[in-house]
């Protein structure tokens, strides 16, 4: 069965195949722009309503709902209606926006060694209605107070590049219907080069994030072990590319970790790469958070100050991420969505980190 937001239009005029054109619009609207469950779009008829829950079915199933930072940060935890899987969603309000950030598969097979998801292994790709309900539930959790959502950062469980037909399809859904303007749309990625390419190809302007984290191949092969695959110089190269296209500046993640990464030598190495691009890439510094498979600290509240001073000195633009949930395991890095961990991957091993004192 097609989930509620996996059908198109056109599905649903097959199903209501003697409904006028107005009922259509009214449905899309109850789900696209009130983000309403389907028995409460009251402005069909009572009938139209109980076909449409019996013929379209939600994708996601609530299973636990955790609050934090005064009620400004929220994590959904939901089960995939289709396998059960588990897969998370983060609600961020700040004073003047509101943000979401949505899982792209359940799971992750990139294996980044400080990232929880990560570390949970990879389950399956999402398709784009169970992304985009992500989306839709999260609006209507905002609306519930009166607030609008801003801006969805693909940053969730799973690589969205790894998924990218169904996170495109869902980019156009969001953009399109539920009204978010693609600037306001962010994909992160490990550095997946072949998808960084294929976006260049899409033909609207969302933000890209590279989770850099090492600026010498060395240390990234280690970090972020899909570098063995795609290095910098290849990455870099897309990213030129995709700027060449887009003319949006890009951004580089770097989660700090303590002796690692967050040397005068890494500043160095990121700030020279940063100037490699044109407009030069904004750093955005994530102090580590804590995962249970990875023994490596975060670099203490000082040193990230000090190596955002020194990028800042150097010119680079930078500035530090602002730590959302870490109490409730909503924080960059930590979407296990309650998963144990299966590998206790190694911390990088010794001559990587001491030649990061240099
Ligand atoms: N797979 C994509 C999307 C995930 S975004 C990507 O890697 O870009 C999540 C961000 O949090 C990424 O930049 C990731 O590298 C970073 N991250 C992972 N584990 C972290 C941790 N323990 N602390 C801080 N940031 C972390």
């Amino acid at each position: 069965m097609t989930s509620l937001y996996d059908a198109t239009r056109a599905d649903f005029e097959i199903a209501f195949v003697d409904a006028p054109r107005y009922r259509i619009d009214q449905l899309w609207n109850g789900l696209y722009t009130q983000f309403l469950e389907p028995h409460d779009i009251t402005t069909l008829p009572a009938a139209a309503r109980a076909q449409l829950e019996t013929s379209f079915q939600p994708a996601l199933e609530p299973t636990v709902r955790t609050v934090a930072d005064d009620g400004k940060t929220i994590k959904f935890l939901w089960r995939l209606a289709d396998g059960g899987h588990p897969i998370e969603t983060v609600l961020m309000y700040y004073d003047d926006r509101a943000t979401v950030c949505v899982s792209t598969q359940a799971g992750c097979a990139m294996a980044c060694g400080f990232c929880a998801t990560g570390q949970a292994g990879f389950n399956r790709h999402l398709t784009a209605g169970e992304i985009i309900e992500q989306v839709a539930r999260a609006c209507r959790e905002a609306r519930s107070l009166d607030r609008r959502v801003d801006n969805i950062v693909f940053m969730g469980m799973g690589e969205p590049l790894a998924n990218e037909p169904a996170v495109w399809a869902a980019v156009e859904r969001i953009h399109g219907d539920i009204g978010i303007s693609a600037r306001h749309l962010t994909i992160s990625t490990v550095g997946i080069v072949p998808g960084i390419r294929t976006l260049a190809s899409r033909p609207l302007p969302v933000n890209l994030a590279v989770s850099l984290h090492a600026a010498r191949n060395e240390l990234r092969d280690e970090l972020v072990p899909i570098n063995k695959r795609y290095p910098i110089e290849e990455l870099l190269d897309a990213c030129r590319d995709y700027l060449k296209v887009k003319n949006r500046r890009i951004s580089f993640e770097w989660a700090l970790i303590e002796g690692v990464n967050d040397t005068m030598r890494d500043a160095k190495e990121l700030h020279a790469l940063c100037r490699q691009l044109t407009p030069t890439a904004h750093v955005n510094l994530i102090p580590l958070n804590p995962t249970p498979g990875w023994p490596t600290k975060g670099s203490s509240r000082n040193r990230v100050h000090v190596f955002r001073d020194t990028l800042l000195e150097f010119g680079t633009n930078v500035t530090i991420r602002s730590n959302r949930g870490t109490d409730i395991a909503a924080a960059c890095g930590q979407l296990a969505a309650g998963q144990p961990v299966r590998i206790t991957p190694a911390a990088p091993s010794r001559s990587a980190r001491d030649s990061s004192h240099n």
